[in-house]
């Protein structure tokens, strides 16, 4: 007696329930990414380069790079390079991010030991904002295109970081809302620093920004206002995406 296939009929054996894959990727040196010690590494590495602020350094220690860039680039998370991001963008070197945020609290701290308000231009994907936001009490950040505001919330989400906003906008006339600012911070480098920013600095805040030079060249600026004037220096040679003005 023939027994009719039941349905759906079985073919081969039954499936196995497959473990859940963790994804791990493995460094060149095979350190696993999701260890600490690939981003003390990092630290050693900025700390060797010069960067010397105690709590940039822990900030850059502590902040998950490689859950801000695609999974095909991720065991290139901690090299000193910069990475793209998507819509053309990059996202910054790790040492250029700690030299501009250690530029930007240039020894000042309120009573709580951070920086004060901090605004960025240029969100991207939200890497920069994630570090300011463990050394400034407020950070506002914002980005022109749609596409990464919304990629920097999602990758921001995990981290919880209630002191960080995320606004899409056009960043050139920056953020009055949330002015003044102890410190402006842009990721993108326009011809001149906007009139904009330099009226929401707070008397003692400091804006660093890359800055096209008459020569063509971009360079690092760092401007700080006093009592009675704004003090501007000119630092070194830097590779930053253009600022641009509207939204897209
Ligand atoms: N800090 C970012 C780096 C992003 S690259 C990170 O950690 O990933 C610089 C970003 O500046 C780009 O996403 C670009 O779209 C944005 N940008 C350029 N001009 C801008 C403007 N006027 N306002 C807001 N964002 C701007």
């Amino acid at each position: 007696m023939s027994r009719r296939p039941s349905f759906p009929a079985r073919l081969g054996p039954p499936p196995v329930a497959k473990k859940p894959v963790s994804f791990s990727p493995v460094m060149p040196g095979g350190i696993g990414l999701d260890s600490q010690a690939v981003r003390a590494r990092m630290v050693q590495k900025l700390a060797a380069q010069g960067i010397a602020d105690a709590q940039v350094l822990a900030a850059m220690g502590s902040v998950e790079r490689h859950r801000f860039v695609d999974s095909a680039l991720v065991n290139q998370a901690y090299e000193d390079t910069s990475l793209p991001i998507g819509l053309g963008q990059t996202i910054s070197k790790p040492n250029v991010v700690a030299r501009m945020i250690e530029l930007l609290l240039g020894g000042k701290r309120d009573a709580s030991g951070k920086l004060g308000r901090v605004l960025e231009i240029g969100t991207g994907c939200g890497y920069q904002a994630a570090v300011l936001g463990l050394v400034a009490s407020e950070v506002y950040s914002i980005e022109r295109l749609r596409g990464l505001h919304d990629k920097a919330r999602e990758n921001l989400r995990p981290f919880r970081l209630a002191n960080v906003h995320l606004l899409f906008g056009d960043g050139m006339v920056g953020y009055a809302k949330g002015a003044p600012y102890a410190g402006i911070i842009a990721a993108a480098g326009g011809d001149a620093v906007p009139a904009a920013w330099i009226e929401q600095l707070a008397v003692g805040g400091r804006i660093v920004a890359p800055t096209v030079m008459p020569t063509g060249q971009q360079a690092l600026v760092v401007m700080e206002r006093t009592a009675r004037e704004m003090k501007q220096t000119v630092l070194e040679a830097v590779h930053f995406v253009p600022l641009k003005s509207g939204i897209a």
